[in-house]
């Protein structure tokens, strides 16, 4: 299975500024999430580019909502513009491909 070049790099845009991110291997997109998490904390809003996706995320003011994807809270709400349901951002990061390995780096 080949990897596609638009799952490799995470672009978080906030509104002091963008920054591409390696967004390769499960840990690669555990240091995204943590970003995203700093960034949304102050602004409460981050653009979010991975996997040929744009997602807007949002900390959800009050108790969270179960996600639909992984029934986990959702602490940071990720949601498109296309009015799907907003899923979390564990589930945006999760690896496309659990066959990458790490000497694919
Ligand atoms: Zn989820």
């Amino acid at each position: 299975m080949a990897l596609s070049h638009v799952s490799e790099f995470a672009h978080v845009q906030c509104s002091s500024g963008g920054l591409i991110l390696p967004a390769h291997s499960p840990y690669d997109r555990q240091v995204v999430r943590q970003h995203v998490q700093q960034l949304v904390g102050p602004i409460g809003s981050v653009q979010l580019g991975v996997d040929g996706k744009q997602w807007t995320v949002t900390r959800p003011a009050g108790r969270p909502r179960s996600c639909t994807e992984c029934a986990q809270p959702q602490l940071l709400r990720c949601s498109r513009a296309d009015g799907r349901t907003p899923i979390c951002i564990a589930c945006v990061l999760a690896a496309p491909n659990e066959n990458v390995s790490w000497e694919d780096q």
